[in-house]
């Protein structure tokens, strides 16, 4: 079975998603809805979606619209057919009539119900039919989000599921789980059921909702949004309708049914149009006091809102025998949390999925967590899970571990794909090396670094790592969501507000340093970038020799946006490729002119389609759908690559002051139309300096050495401005650039 052409009927939230994603894989693809104007719509919100659903805006019309009256036919030629129309069983059953007609005899049909078992889906379908029907589970956004739940009925030709969960691994990048026909499937079985377990415990704690978002959060390495700001973006409304939905589906004696009881509070959000972000509201609100926006969050006992609270939990780093052993309120919820979703977890195997493991994958792919129930146990130590927890009886999965005490019990990652990917190999490697911001694995002939900080930001210790690491090809991967969001500027700014310049001139320095290692080792080295590879990550990027790319990337040199220019030797990089066009060969200015204006307005690129333009990616860079194959592609690009050679050092010819002045004359422009102020002009001014080659002349030679030195020198002038440290301190503490 071959997927050339796909039928998707619904086109709302999820039909439009899933659409885009097949036009990101370069699949013809048909919406149909009620109406045709229905789908085109659909087809004009993919265009306008913010984080854009399509990787290449220009390829739209790879969708075709349609109508369910009139364009039905098309369903005869589709190889698969996608229902994604409302939840409602006599609408399904109706479709399923109608396609079942139509459909061609080789063809496979799923639905992307969320909770509508197949049992009942498929109720009235034929014997024969059955064979070739399943439930396609995705999560919206369906191209961020990477899990899909496959689940298969008892007739299921599982050789087409088998080729239906390749077609969507491979082709369409999911992680796609098989899992049983269970409510809520595995997502949000577990999911949703940790999210009331921390709302419920943060009511009877009497916790503030920012104490326990901050550590249902990134403590726990689940996504800051924490609980009830993940309540706030999903929808109240839509969450409790969730609920009233497992509530009928489960079992009285369920532990679910205990925490999805209706909350007081939580109704009357609803009722009052509270229904989270687009609502007026939720948990947490934003408010205009005198003309200022204040983001207020609610009390949890009074209803009435206050503005919101900064919590310290003082931990950095996700360390959860640390957190559950602390000694108060918030160790104690910590421990509360999660001991009853272990305990859960672990109850429902092997009724929702004979793999413990796939819970874990699926805690990972569809919730972004680092690590699912099962990891978490085995981090806090089976012993250490024994000694606090005492109330498992009937818990088959922990009355046997309890005798076993295996602290192995994990094993093997990621089963649910034939894939060799970063999560299984990193079992297996040998961790050679590390520090607090970087590991160094050595897997057969090559190595790996792995950067762990938060969002993966760059500090002299992820240097220390990558040089270590060139003693081998080396392949720079990671399994968090970001590649690099860039340098660490809390660790710069440390050192800024004790005056201590000399520290960050080392730091860049070495920076530098270990770019240019990575850039002229002996041994090939690849970046396999996925999320954001901005500032010093895409400077990372650039330096190395391959790159494998993941289509989802956020790829950019941002450092003006917080008073700096890039320092990393991403200036000099850009200016390069841009001097190897052949507009370049005829004019000296048209390389830094362009780099003055990528960098100036610090540009990004939402995929590699987008990147080629500003030349961020070039076209030999590979770019790849499925995330899981990223480590696969970056060993064949070493195994191609066994004669590798590095790269002859470049030079550059650059006009120096005629060049400046005329970029100075654009910075006036722009500050005589107020895009830029004062700060701006002194930013931009730095920025020409550096790309037009500082004091030098179209006849002399400039080395990138002089390239770095020029960067370093800018890059000191400014971090040393109280103008461009209030811009740091502004994007640390609200995550937006200041304008100064
Ligand atoms: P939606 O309300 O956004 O869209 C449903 C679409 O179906 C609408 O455009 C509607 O006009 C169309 N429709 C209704 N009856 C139809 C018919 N007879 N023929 C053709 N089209 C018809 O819904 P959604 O959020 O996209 O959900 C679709 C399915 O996906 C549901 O089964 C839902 O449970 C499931 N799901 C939703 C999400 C989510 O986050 N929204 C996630 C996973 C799964």
């Amino acid at each position: 079975m071959k997927i050339n052409n796909v039928v998707v009927i619904g086109s709302g939230t999820m039909g439009s998603g899933i659409a885009a994603q097949l036009c990101n894989a370069n699949i013809p693809v048909t919406l149909l809805d009620l109406k045709t104007e229905i789908s085109q719509k659909a087809k004009e919100r993919i265009e306008k979606s913010r984080p854009p659903l399509l990787i290449d805006k220009s390829k739209i019309d790879g969708i075709n619209v349609g109508n369910i009256t009139d364009n039905f036919n098309l369903v005869a030629e589709a190889d698969w057919i996608v229902e994604a129309v409302v939840e409602r069983i006599d609408i399904k059953h109706d479709i399923y009539e109608k396609i079942f007609k139509k459909r061609k005899k080789d063809s496979i049909v799923s639905s992307n119900t969320s909770s509508i078992p197949i049992s009942i889906l498929s109720e009235k379908l034929s014997e024969e039919d059955k064979k070739d029907f399943c439930i396609t589970h995705f999560f919206n956004p369906v191209r961020y989000m990477d899990l899909l739940e496959i689940v298969k009925n008892e007739k299921s030709d599982l050789e087409k599921i088998k080729h239906l969960k390749n077609f969507c691994e491979v082709d369409l990048g999911k992680g796609a789980i098989i899992c049983n026909d269970t409510p809520g499937f595995l997502g949000n079985r577990i999911g949703v059921y940790a999210m009331q377990v921390a709302m419920t415990e943060a009511f009877k704690m009497k916790l503030s909702i920012e104490e326990a978002d901050a550590i249902f959060g990134r403590p726990m390495g689940i996504p800051k949004t924490g609980v009830f700001g993940l309540y706030d973006l999903i929808g109240i409304d839509l969450m409790a309708d969730v609920l009233k939905s497992f509530i009928k589906e489960l079992p009285e004696s369920d532990e679910f049914q205990e925490v999805a009881k209706e909350i007081p509070l939580v109704k009357k959000l609803i009722e009052t149009g509270y229904t989270g972000r687009k609502g007026k509201g939720g948990f947490y609100r934003m408010n205009k006091v005198d003309n200022k926006k204040i983001l207020e969050a609610i009390n949890l006992e009074t209803g009435e809102y206050h503005p919101t609270q900064k919590i310290n939990i003082k931990s950095e780093k996700v360390d959860l025998k640390a957190l559950i052993n602390r000694d108060d309120r918030y160790g104690e919820y910590a421990w509360s949390v999660i001991s009853k979703i272990i305990n859960y977890a672990s109850s429902l195997v092997p009724g929702i999925t004979d793999e413990f493991n796939d819970i874990d994958e699926a805690m990972r792919l569809g919730f972004n967590w680092s690590k699912g129930p099962f990891e978490m146990l085995e981090e806090i130590g089976v012993a250490n899970f024994f000694d606090k927890f005492t109330n498992y009886e009937g818990n088959k999965f922990l009355e046997n571990l309890s005798k076993t005490k295996d602290e192995k019990f994990h094993g093997v990652r990621q089963k649910y794909t034939d894939i060799e990917t970063l999560g299984k190999v990193k079992k297996t490697a040998t961790s050679i090396d590390g520090n607090s911001s970087a590991s160094i694995y050595r897997f057969n002939n090559f190595n790996i670094v792995e950067f762990t900080t938060k969002a993966n930001a760059l500090d002299y210790d992820s240097m220390d790592a990558l040089k270590k690491a060139t003693d081998k090809p080396l392949i720079i991967i990671n399994e968090s969501m970001q590649f690099s969001a860039g340098v660490n500027l809390t660790y710069t700014m440390n050192f800024a507000d004790k005056a201590d310049y000399k520290s960050i001139e080392k730091f860049v320095k070495y920076f530098q340093d270990t770019c240019k290692e990575l850039k002229y080792s002996k041994y090939p080295v690849i970046s396999a970038p996925s999320g954001l590879t901005l500032g010093g990550g895409f400077e990372v990027l650039v330096q190395s020799n391959f790159v494998a790319s993941h289509t989802n990337i956020v790829v950019g040199l941002v450092e003006t946006m917080v008073g700096l220019v890039p320092a990393g030797g991403g200036c000099k990089e850009m200016l390069w490729r841009w001097s190897q066009t052949d507009e370049a060969k005829n004019d000296p200015d048209y390389a830094p002119l362009k780099v003055f204006d990528i960098i100036g307005y610090g540009k990004t690129a939402t995929s590699p389609v987008e990147a080629e333009p500003l030349k961020y990616l070039l076209p030999e860079n590979k770019k790849i759908m499925s995330r899981n194959s990223l480590l696969n592609v970056s060993r064949s690009i070493i195994d191609e690559n066994r004669d590798f050679k590095p790269p002859a050092e470049v030079s550059f010819n650059l006009p120096g002051k005629p060049l400046k002045e005329k970029m100075i004359k654009l910075l006036e422009k722009l500050y005589n139309n107020r895009v830029i102020l004062d700060h701006g002009m002194v930013v931009g001014t730095e920025l020409a300096n550096v790309l037009s080659g500082g004091d030098t002349s179209i006849d002399k030679v400039l080395s990138e050495d002089n390239l770095y030195k020029l960067e370093l020198d800018s890059f000191m002038r400014l971090i040393e401005t109280k103008e461009t440290q209030d811009r740091i301190k502004h994007t640390l503490s609200t995550g937006k650039p200041l304008v100064n």
